[in-house]
């Protein structure tokens, strides 16, 4: 353990927890705090009381305790993606995984072990030298322990399903520090919660996954005009697709790139980023009913290896606001809505991403996972971006002003896209059945919520002993 010690530090006992782990203690003062306490969206400025970068499972329940006997809250960061910001927080301490990254690749038995600190990209190259993949979202730097805990979708979810449709098992460490295992067969009621419902029930250290066989795929951009025409016929043909070809549609202005001709620059656009994981004589058959809808302004699809896909992230940091939901279409009141305020930002950077769905991820039953809505087509994810955090109040409001025009149309959100937008809006990523068995679970697990910063689950109250009068 490296620590330094910072003047009227509060929390009692931290050198002899120093003492006891093998991890590195990182509080106010020492020259790598600045460093340690930054995450991804850097909106959040956050200054926790101290980061215990944790190497071990006992590292892991030894952070637990600290939190609990200090009563200071917790903050668990594994990517450090989270889209509200909860791995960090003022006075908390910080459990970072991000040290913990071995992953353990059974090419034979198409498995692999991944400790809770690997992310998207390390995991993807590291299973692609076995000709695998286990199916992940849309960015290299996501943690895998963030995005398989709210469901994980991303560009196998129509051919593989959520990631947590591969989850074989995950090792957790709970709120009274000890250690579980959860899968199908053993303390099957966390498995089922952990599939979903996020970081409630207790820090897993390690996650097994399925593998599955892909290799070279066909992938890249089909930019399109943003027409009222191209956007209603866009999702019936992303739907009637076969599996194999993942879609995402990021309708915006066109940048001034110069790969896009000058006279689009500035225009809406909808640049149609696909995957194609099938047998690559396959895919031009799959793609001619997108590349119908309208004359292409760019088509830069071939052959690529699957990490091409995850590439290394630029390490620039930009503020950010977004607002997510669910829908089954595109309407035209939608497509008005999304033409008209999208080409009029206030931020140089603001898109609405549609996701298409369906496929395999449709095909589990709900009830089999606490992941809220498997049967939705569309998932739409509305973001601004913007470097000076001093205009964030301007943007924010943009946003959230295009956002009430359309929340009407949703039917659900997806969990891992919620910034802190309240209680209501957590409940809204579960159907009631589905919230009230989380809750449950969660009084067995964590009756007092120690784990709560993150997309809470509140407690079931507990169950009445005795005889009521
Ligand atoms: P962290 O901030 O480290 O963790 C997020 C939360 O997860 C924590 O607050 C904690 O509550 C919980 N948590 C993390 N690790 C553990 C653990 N080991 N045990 C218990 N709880 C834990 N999602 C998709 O499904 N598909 C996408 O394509 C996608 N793209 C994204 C792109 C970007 C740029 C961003 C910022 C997010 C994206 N997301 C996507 C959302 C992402 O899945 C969530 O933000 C996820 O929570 C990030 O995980 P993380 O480990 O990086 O984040």
């Amino acid at each position: 353990m490296t620590t330094q010690e910072a003047p009227g530090d509060a929390i009692a006992g931290l050198d002899a927890f120093a003492a006891r782990v093998d991890g590195d203690l990182i509080r106010p003062g020492n020259p790598e705090y600045d460093a340690a306490r930054q995450v991804e969206n850097a909106r959040y400025d956050r200054r926790p009381a101290a980061i215990v970068r944790v190497r071990t499972a006992s590292d892991v329940a030894a952070t637990i305790r600290l939190a609990r006997d200090s009563g200071r809250r917790l903050a668990v960061r594994a990517g450090g993606h989270s889209v509200a910001g909860h791995s960090a927080a003022d006075d908390a301490i910080v459990l970072d995984l991000s040290l913990m990254r071995r992953i353990e690749i059974d090419a034979e038995r198409r498995l692999a072990w991944a400790e809770a600190g690997v992310t998207a990209r390390q995991y993807t190259i590291a299973a692609h030298a076995a000709g695998l993949a286990t199916p992940f979202g849309d960015t290299g730097s996501v943690g895998v322990a963030g995005l398989t805990l709210g469901g994980g979708i991303g560009w196998l979810v129509r051919k593989h399903g959520l990631t947590i449709d591969s989850l074989v098992a995950a090792e957790v460490i709970t709120a009274d520090g000890h250690q579980l295992r959860a899968s199908e067969d053993e303390n099957a009621d966390l498995f089922w919660a952990l599939r979903g419902g996020g970081g409630n029930f207790g820090v897993v250290t390690r996650f097994q996954f399925r593998l599955h066989p892909i290799d070279t795929v066909a992938a890249g951009t089909i930019i399109l005009p943003a027409t009222t025409e191209v956007l209603r016929e866009l999702v019936p043909a992303a739907l009637a697709a076969p599996d194999e070809l993942a879609i995402q549609a990021v309708i915006g202005r066109a940048p001034d790139d110069p790969s896009i001709p000058p006279e689009v620059h500035g225009t809406l656009i909808v640049d149609l980023e696909v995957l194609y994981a099938g047998p690559l004589t396959d895919s031009e058959l799959a793609l001619a009913p997108l590349r119908a809808l309208a004359p292409a302004i760019k088509d830069s699809v071939e052959a690529k290896p699957y990490p091409a896909l995850y590439p290394e992230s630029s390490g620039e940091r930009e503020g950010w606001f977004a607002r997510a939901m669910f829908a089954d279409t595109l309407d035209d009141e939608l497509i008005g809505a999304i033409r008209a305020r999208l080409a009029d930002p206030t931020a140089p950077q603001a898109v609405l991403e549609v996701r298409v769905l369906g496929g395999a991820m449709a095909r589990v039953p709900v009830e089999a996972t606490a992941f809220g809505y498997r049967d939705r087509r569309v998932l739409m994810w509305l973001i601004t971006w913007f470097t000076d955090l001093t205009q964030a109040a301007q943007h924010e409001a943009w946003l959230t002003d295009f956002w009430s025009e359309i929340r009407h149309k949703a039917t659900g959100v997806y969990v891992n896209f919620l910034e802190a937008e309240g209680d209501e809006r957590v409940r809204a990523a579960y159907p009631p059945q589905t919230y009230a068995r989380l809750a449950e679970i969660k009084r067995r697990y964590d009756p007092e919520n120690l784990f709560r910063l993150n997309q809470n689950i509140q407690p079931a109250p507990a169950e009445r002993v005795g005889r009521t009068p």
